[in-house]
């Protein structure tokens, strides 16, 4: 085994990093869960964490469903989180349109994406088109053929889209080019593990074919963009410093822990290997990392 000697893993420093730490970032997708199943151990060990009075959020990239659609999968693993320390890309796209005040242009946004942002959006009353409605659409490509799009839109938000399209491609193509909307991605993960056996195109893909035919690069308010440590500083007063970011990816979770200042954990049970961490080509260096957090958060009366 390549590189096990690696003074980075931790079985023997938690009590540090618990006396160091008031809040914990836990990723979700390959930290508490893989897919629908919940990791091994979980329960118990965030039971720990509650008990020894430590600040908990969860945080996730999938757009694909709102803070109340990831309540209810907390729910059916088990687990009783509030809403309010969910936050999924879908509910960062809509914190980002309340903190740059987009309602009070009067504009809507257009959506590729799932009903996820769609919910969001109702919650905060931003009009809004596209989304699953445009699921079905064809551009009329006829001779002639001209895609009107409402001059109304200001902003368009790429999430993970299973059936994005050819004529939600054009139709936000038009918005940013033509009406000047503003891009926004709700995250650029590459992959994803939607099922075990492969990986699949992830929301990178949907955001890379508008950068294709935009040229414009999207602002992105899922990780590791700082929207959402700035979001829970200015409701929560958490002092970054004792933040602790837990995570399965470099390019997101880990990032988003050192780009803001925060400490980062990585944990092996999700798409990132030992291997791939310690290779010389990686330049993302978490603080720790562990096989998974059961595994860290042991203590000797466990
Ligand atoms: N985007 C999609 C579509 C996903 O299916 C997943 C994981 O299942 C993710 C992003 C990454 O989620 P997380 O940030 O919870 O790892
Ligand atoms: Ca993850």
């Amino acid at each position: 085994k390549p590189l096990a000697a690696n003074v980075m893993k931790l079985s023997e420093p938690q009590k540090e990093l618990l006396d160091t730490v008031d809040v914990f970032i836990f990723d979700c997708d390959g930290v508490i869960w893989r897919g629908d199943s919940l990791i091994d151990g979980i329960p118990e060990t965030l039971d720990k964490l509650r008990k020894a009075n430590k600040k908990m959020f969860f945080v996730t990239n999938n757009s694909t469903k709102s803070r109340a659609g990831y309540k209810k999968k907390f729910d059916s693993l088990g687990l009783d989180i509030p809403a309010e320390e969910i936050f999924s890309s879908s509910f960062a796209a809509a914190a980002y349109l309340e903190q740059t005040k987009f309602k009070e242009s009067g504009k809507k946004a257009y959506i590729i994406g799932e009903i996820g942002i769609c919910e969001e959006l109702d919650l905060i009353g931003v009009p809004y088109i596209g989304g699953p409605a445009d699921s079905e659409k064809e551009p009329n490509m006829g001779p002639g053929g001209k895609l009107e799009v409402d001059s109304d839109v200001g902003a368009v938000i790429v999430g993970f889209d299973r059936f994005v399209n050819y004529y939600k491609i054009q139709y936000a193509q038009l918005c940013i080019n033509e009406e000047n909307a503003e891009f926004i991605a709700t995250n650029l993960d590459a992959v994803t593990h939607l099922t075990d056996a492969q990986e699949w195109a992830g929301n990178g893909s949907m955001v890379g074919a508008i950068k294709g035919c935009t040229g414009q690069e999207p602002t992105v308010v899922g990780k590791p963009s700082p929207l959402m440590i700035e979001y829970l500083e200015s409701k929560y007063g958490v002092d970054r410093k004792r933040i602790c970011m837990v995570g399965d990816r470099l390019d997101t979770d880990v990032l988003f822990g050192t780009d803001n200042g925060l400490k980062s954990l990585l944990v092996l049970s999700g798409v990132t290997s030992e291997e791939k961490l310690l290779s010389p080509e990686n330049a993302i260096t978490p603080d720790f990392y562990a096989d998974d957090i059961n595994a860290f958060f042991q203590t000797e009366e466990s």
